[in-house]
């Protein structure tokens, strides 16, 4: 599932930005969906736009439970 941001609820929910392992994530900077994950955040492949892991401080297994 994904959701596209006008620019005003891009202001409004910046904050919440994450990036769900399990989901589509769609670059809040160029729209891209290519990204290069780490531990606790992963980076836009192509504008450099880094995002919290959504679960970076839970256990990976919580999701799936
Ligand atoms: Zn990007």
């Amino acid at each position: 599932m994904s959701k596209h941001f006008s620019r005003t609820e891009l202001d409004c929910v910046g904050y919440r930005l994450v990036y769900r392992a399990n989901e589509v994530n769609h670059c809040p900077g160029c729209g891209k969906m290519h990204w290069f994950v780490g531990r606790n955040s992963a980076e836009c492949a192509f504008c450099g736009t880094a995002l919290p892991l959504q679960n970076a401080k839970l256990p990976e297994l919580t999701e799936w439970v």
